[in-house]
Order: structure tokens, then sequence, then C-alpha cells
């Protein structure tokens, strides 16, 4: 059983990095952008809803978001552990993530950590719809002021790792797999 989250700023490495591990631990990878992308391009509901918020970099709704991580945890294949990869990033995400899981929780939380010139140089230069200056400026923004809070949550339940992003990918690639081991 491997149930880990990611944590990091857009730009971190952690869509290279999840590549990696979901094949390594054999475990699903549960992205909430790439879940909202695909009901963006399939033109659902829901996607409909979120275009707008992703477009500016905004955070979707906590109650949307826990509504489709809570249907994607309840299939067969996440019951065996998963890597979240975009989920928690507010407060009321990581409670809900914790009463979905209760009596478990989470094995290890990873925090890929690279400083904002670093990651806004990457952004700009992957060049995503939604990488604009602006929305790279407001994500920014958000991550500090809704998602960093959850590195204290996930550290005082004492399953909280940071990982020096910066380095080739296979550098920042064994310290997370050292990270995940020290935890298990
Ligand atoms: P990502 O691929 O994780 O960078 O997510 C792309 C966009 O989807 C974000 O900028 C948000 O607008 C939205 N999004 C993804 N995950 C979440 C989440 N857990 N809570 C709120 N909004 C989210």
């Amino acid at each position: 059983m491997t149930r880990l989250v990611i944590l990091g700023k857009q730009g971190a490495g952690k869509g290279t990095q999840c590549a990696f591990l979901v094949d390594y631990f054999g475990i699903p990878h549960i992205s909430t952008g790439d879940m909202l992308r695909a009901a963006v391009a399939e033109g659902t509901e829901l996607g409909l809803k979120a275009k707008a918020i992703m477009d500016a970099g905004d955070l979707v709704s906590d109650e949307l978001i826990l509504g489709i991580v809570k249907e994607r945890l309840s299939q067969p294949d996440a019951q065996n552990g998963f890597l979240l990869d975009g989920f928690p990033r507010t407060d009321a995400q990581a409670q809900g993530l914790v009463e979905m899981l209760a009596p478990d929780g989470i094995d290890a939380a990873i925090d890929i950590e690279v400083p904002d010139d670093v990651v806004t140089q990457r952004m700009l230069a992957r060049g995503r719809d939604d990488d604009t200056p602006e929305a790279i400026q407001r994500r920014l923004q958000l991550y500090q002021e809704e998602t960093a809070p959850l590195l204290s949550f996930f550290s005082s339940r004492g399953v909280l790792t940071a990982v020096d992003g910066l380095g080739t990918e296979q550098e920042v690639k064994n310290r997370i797999v050292n990270a995940i081991k020290s935890q298990q």
C-alpha cells in the first residue's frame, strides 16, 4: 500500500516525477489538473464550469474538486494506493481528503522545492494555454496563500518530506524514492 501526495509549485517538476513514481510503485496517477483538462476537452458540465477559472489561474471550488477526487478514489485501481498530484491545494481539500481516507491516512507527502524564479522560467518555456505571465503570477500567489500552509498540515501528521527540486531528473528521483522509503 503506497498512498502518496506530491506537493510543489507548478513547474517544480511534478509531472516528470509523477510519471516515474506511478511506474515505480505500480499505483494510479490521480491528477486533478488532468481530470479537469479532460472534462474541458470533452465539453462536460464540469469542464464548462472549470475552463474560465483554469485560464485565469484561479482555483476551482473545493466542492467540485472533492467530488471528483472522492469518485476517483472509489475506483478499484485506487484501493491499493495512489499518487495524488495537484490535490489537495487548500485546507478544506486537505480536511476532505483525511475524511475520505479515514481511518487510514497518507503514507508520504513529498514537497518538491524549487524557487519562484526557476518555476516561472520553466512554465514560460512549456507554453501551455494557461501559462500566460499573469496566470503564472496568480498561481504562485495562490500557492503561497492556499497551498504552502498545507506543508504544516502534513508535517504535523509526520508524513512530510521536503525534497530539493534543483538538479538533474535522476537526482531528484533518487531523493524522492529515498524520502518515501524512509517513511514506509
Ligand atoms: P494543474 O495541472 O495541477 O496545474 O492544474 C491546472 C488548473 O486546474 C489549476 O490552475 C486550477 O485552476 C485547476 N485545479 C487543478 N487542481 C485543482 C485543485 N485541487 N483545486 C482547485 N483547482 C484545481
